[in-house]
């Protein structure tokens, strides 16, 4: 391969969590990297904005410890579980999350990617990325500029639960290079999420299951509370859904709910939809590039580890990324190492996620459930614990 006919060492496609966290890593051990997204940013996203404690070592590993907290972010060390019936569970976190809005996160660690020397373009979308014979990549963009080709020694997955640039709708990537399968057949469920002021803070995270999803109620920085619903295809075609008019929506879903919103004012511009929410069996860790964060794993939004995962992502691709940038390791010794890798770590948690989030969202179940856990709260905190990257069984 001709180095020197490269633009960029890396190029990162998605400048979330996941893609700013490459950026960083890359950027920080001197390659030169591009990191694209298809947004104006910053941005809201549709997101519960609880910061898992999981969180807390990968981003002390991008040296980024304390960043949460710097930015406002407000400590999180219970959760409360309450079904539109009546039943209610509590449990202590084994340590404290954080609330943070994504609009602060994700900018905060994009300018750690460009303090660290990467270049950040947004408003550029990805249409496709190819490797080449010779080594490499080349990406096809379309911006403000027009459509433009660059090359890379090496590109990087983080669009999130977008498809793949290039692929059709319909489709999605089943891990092998260069082949497709198709996608589920139950209709993904939608995110919804808008910040209010005026709604009383605590110190818990609080997931309101009702019929048709459940909201999750976190307090983020400057006195806001941001909610953030997972709805199924019904309510997500309900006319009521505009702007932050679900809110309403699902508040008559849940008494409990809409007395703790009573008074909140919806933030202007904080509101953000997401859909399909598919939450994946298994890791997808390499396409036609490898993943990172959501690219790679959608675990169920009910979890609050997404972003967890999405960092930890990075942290198991980026040091193998770097050896096969130096030439220590060839991409197939790298595919295999990351694909092995996000195996060990994420398919245990997301599967029992999974099960968790799907037993939950069945409201008989679900009160079932909370009764039986606030009897013993100690083995539901264990249960909640499991679906944590960190709890992950140990490599065999
Ligand atoms: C309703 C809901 C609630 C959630 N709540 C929580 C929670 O409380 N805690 C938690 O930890 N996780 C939560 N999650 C999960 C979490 O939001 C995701 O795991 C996380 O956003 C993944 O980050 P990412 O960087 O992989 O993707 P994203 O944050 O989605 O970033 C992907 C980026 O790629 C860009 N992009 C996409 N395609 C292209 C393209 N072709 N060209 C250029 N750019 C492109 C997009 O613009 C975007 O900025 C929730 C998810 C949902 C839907």
């Amino acid at each position: 391969m001709t180095d020197r006919a490269k633009d960029y060492d890396a190029i990162v496609v998605g400048a979330g969590i996941a893609g700013s966290g490459m950026a960083a890593a890359l950027a920080g051990q001197g390659w030169r990297t591009l990191l694209l997204d298809r947004g104006r940013l910053p941005q809201h996203k549709a997101c519960g904005e609880f910061l898992s404690p999981e969180s807390a070592d990968s981003l002390a590993w991008l040296g980024c410890e304390g960043l949460a907290e710097r930015l406002g972010a407000v400590p999180i060390t219970r959760v409360r579980l309450l079904a539109s019936g009546g039943a209610e569970l509590s449990f202590s976190l084994r340590s404290p999350a954080q609330g943070i809005s994504r609009f602060a996160l994700d900018e905060a660690l994009r300018e750690d990617a460009a303090a660290k020397g990467a270049d950040i373009r947004a408003g550029v979308t990805v249409r496709e990325i190819r490797p080449l014979p010779e080594g490499g990549w080349a990406v096809e963009t379309d911006g403000e500029d027009g459509p433009a080709s660059l090359l890379a020694r090496a590109a990087f997955g983080a669009w999130g639960r977008q498809r793949a640039p290039g692929r059709p709708a319909s489709l999605r990537q089943d891990g092998r290079e260069g082949s497709v399968s198709v996608r589920g057949r139950a209709p993904g469920r939608i995110g919804r999420k808008t910040q209010l002021e005026g709604v009383p803070l605590t110190d818990a995270v609080e997931l309101y299951l009702f019929d048709g999803g459940y909201a999750g109620v976190a307090p983020v920085e400057g006195g806001r509370t941001n909610v953030a619903a997972v709805l199924d295809a019904r309510l997500g075609r309900s006319g009521a859904l505009r702007g932050s008019e679900w809110l309403e929506a699902v508040a008559a879903r849940h008494p409990p709910l809409a007395d703790r919103l009573a008074g909140g004012r919806p933030v202007t511009g904080s509101d953000s939809s997401a859909a399909p929410i598919r939450p994946s069996r298994d890791p997808v860790a390499w396409g036609a590039v490898p993943h990172i964060g959501d690219a790679a794993i959608v675990v169920p939004p009910l979890c609050g580890d997404g972003m967890a995962m999405a960092l930890r992502s990075v942290r198991l691709c980026a040091p193998l990324a770097d050896a096969y940038l130096r030439g220590a390791v060839s991409l197939d010794g790298w595919r295999d190492a990351y694909a092995r890798a996000l195996r060990r770590e994420f398919r245990a948690p997301a599967r029992r996620g999974g099960l968790l989030q799907a037993a939950l969202l069945q409201p008989r179940l679900a009160a079932a459930l909370l009764r039986a856990g606030a009897l013993a709260p100690g083995i539901a905190a264990q249960l909640f614990h499991a679906t944590r990257v960190g709890e992950a069984p140990p490599p065999r």
